[in-house]
């Protein structure tokens, strides 16, 4: 499906590449909620087009990408479990108005580099061969086809602003239009993510570091990390909002994950406190307030990216696009689970 109107997809891409910021007249009136509607009202994305009275090459042919541009924003060691425990207004807001899971997986070792590389290459570690969890820039960067490297063949703006420095090595350089690395709290690196937001992107990763570094030190889901979760949540706000302040928020899809969660002062084992971690996407498209049914793994994230933007997927990925969060239906049952899916 998303190969069917993956040509278009180029082209608007390549076109909106440089005059992405406010130009767009129809992305400055209402925020992210009003995209259920969209939603409720147009079969996606290539499904046959409904006849028209007055048919015209422009009116019949593939409808255009759902979204101009996506933000996958992680929140480093979250639990799924915190968002029942902590107050996080702001995903709270993302989850009534998108579909989401609290159940997803990440990838075996649970643990930051390899996770970040398998949700940017929907790719299972074998595939993507960073098997090491350190800024090691000797060791080279991931042996797997990147979202990154498709929105970056397709003229598009890539961006990540993140708050480990490592990272750099979950894309292939040159693929990244801009790296930044914040070492500061979740709120800096948010406040530099908005920075590249008013320059307009059509991919962006934003990693929030601090809910992990306090984990490690006071222990997962100790007071301390319940109050640096909140911080995060209201991180994730000032993205939203610099979203909106652009005009950007009607036409973006917002992917928000973690790597990982934790327990004590650890994680990267298979104990499902530190494998299940929250993936909620809203935007262009997306049912407002959906559970969503199937499993879902973090490799979802860059293979619902690429489909959303209209660009073909690698048959080599193994993240599949979240077509239910859409409303298309979806065979459940033949969905393998992330760590299934990965075993050797
Ligand atoms: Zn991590
Ligand atoms: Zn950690």
């Amino acid at each position: 499906m998303g190969l069917k109107h993956a040509g278009r997809a180029f082209s608007i891409l390549l076109l909106c590449a440089g005059c992405i910021v406010p130009a767009a007249p129809a992305a400055t009136v209402t925020p992210l909620p009003s995209a259920a509607p969209l939603a409720a009202s147009t079969p996606l994305p290539s499904r046959t087009p409904p006849p028209t009275p007055s048919p015209s090459p422009q009116t019949t042919v593939t409808p255009a990408p759902l979204a101009a541009r996506v933000l996958i924003i992680t929140i480093d060691g979250l639990r799924a479990d915190a968002l029942y425990r902590v107050s996080m207004p702001v995903l709270a807001g993302l989850m009534q108005s998108g579909a989401s899971s609290l159940s997803a997986q990440t990838i075996l070792p649970s643990a930051t580099l390899m996770a970040h590389a398998s949700i940017i290459s929907a790719s299972c570690p074998a595939k993507h061969a960073i098997t090491w969890n350190d800024y090691r820039p000797e060791l080279g960067e991931t042996h797997a086809v990147t979202l990154f490297d498709l929105v970056h063949a397709a003229g598009g703006r890539t961006v990540m602003v993140v708050g480990k420095e490592k990272l750099i090595q979950i894309v292939h350089r040159g693929t990244a239009d801009v790296f930044a690395y914040v070492a500061g709290h979740d709120r800096d690196v948010a406040a530099r993510a908005v920075s590249e937001v008013s320059q307009g992107f059509e991919a962006m990763l934003v990693h929030l570091p601090v809910v992990d570094g306090v984990g490690h030190t006071f222990g997962w889901m100790s007071p301390q990390q319940m109050s640096v979760i909140e911080r995060a949540d209201t991180a994730v706000g000032t993205l939203l909002e610099g979203l909106e302040a652009n005009g950007l928020s009607q036409s973006t899809l917002i992917i928000l994950t973690a790597d990982h969660g934790g327990h004590a002062l650890t994680h990267g084992s298979d104990a499902p406190e530190d494998t299940t971690v929250p993936w909620i996407m809203a935007g262009p498209g997306v049912l407002p307030g959906l559970r969503l049914a199937s499993p879902i793994s973090v490799m979802d994230t860059a293979a619902t990216a690429a489909w959303a933007l209209g660009l073909a997927r690698p048959p080599e990925w193994d993240g599949r696009a979240v077509e239910e969060a859409f409303g298309i239906p979806v065979d459940i049952g033949a969905i393998r689970v992330a760590n299934a899916m990965c075993a050797p």
